[in-house]
């Protein structure tokens, strides 16, 4: 059980903790709601015999979370007081180490907009965070707040996602733009990208198809036969989610779910070939 001793302890370890959350791991136009958080606060201090100071901090804490928040930097000029949210340590992609990492923020600016009709507190902030490893790159945020609702509305610069070190090196770019899109909700193009993977994929491996012009699904076809039996019935067909993705971009299906499917199939067969040196 969590002791409850402050309201304000409280807001700030919520709010900070779903900031944090937002910024490492989800991807624009994304939100994070801060509701949940609360509640099993409440929840979780419901189950224990409050004091009478106890009830009051929490109901403190619920009126106190729809104040405006102010974030602040944790470096030694800024002394917090109590109404201060230190924005968290965050771990996001440095460009110039070329990897996830931790980056600390550096500066904070904030605008308030005061909307009578709107009963939401409405907030804009733009964050920027310095890489801590190399202590030269910068990411730049901005967040908007409504109400309990932290939503990611630009970043600079964009998402890189790291391909699986199994995916041939000349095909990373092809699965990292993939997955941008997916999670920028762009997925038609998503899939697009991985189509483009695969027909690049059997390009590179200097195929003989019969044509001297083959089409995507020939080039799939000499691929297929290329494989040994036994890995061709225990691991997913390239050839198949080739012919999935077409369908699928035929029709403009901007399939969630048929992209999560695709890329993890995709993941199982290269994997396998690493494994097995096929
Ligand atoms: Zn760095």
């Amino acid at each position: 059980m969590i002791r409850v001793t402050n309201y304000q302890y409280i807001r700030n370890e919520a709010v900070s903790s779903s900031l944090q959350n937002l910024l490492n791991n989800k991807h624009l136009y994304q939100s994070e709601t801060i509701t949940s958080k609360a509640l099993a606060f409440k929840e979780t201090y419901g189950n224990g015999k409050p004091t009478e100071q106890a009830i009051s901090e929490v109901e403190l804490a619920k009126k106190y979370f729809f104040m405006p928040w102010n974030f602040i930097c944790d470096t030694n000029n800024e002394k917090p007081n109590n109404d201060d949210i230190v924005i968290p340590n965050i771990e996001t992609y440095c460009h110039l180490c070329k990897t996830r990492t931790a980056f600390k923020a550096i500066s904070s600016v904030e605008s308030s907009l005061h909307i009578p009709a709107q009963s939401e507190k409405r907030q804009v902030h733009l964050l920027s965070f310095m890489c801590q490893k190399c202590s030269i790159t910068n990411v730049d945020f901005a967040i908007t707040r409504s109400g309990m609702k932290l939503t990611l509305v630009g970043r600079s610069p964009i998402e890189t996602i790291e391909a699986p070190p199994f995916i041939p090196k000349a095909l990373r770019k092809y699965y990292s733009e993939a997955v941008i899109d997916r999670n920028a909700g762009a997925t038609l193009q998503g899939l697009f990208m991985l189509r483009t993977l695969l027909e690049q994929y059997w390009k590179s491996l200097n195929l003989r198809p019969n044509p001297s012009r083959p089409t995507g699904d020939e080039l799939g076809d000499a691929y297929n036969e290329s494989l040994p039996d036994d890995f061709k019935q225990r691991f997913p067909s390239l050839r198949e989610i080739y012919a999935e993705l077409s369908k699928a971009m035929h029709n403009a299906q901007s399939d969630n779910t048929l992209f999560d499917n695709s890329r993890s199939k995709i993941d199982e067969h290269f994997d396998a070939k690493r494994l097995f040196k096929i």
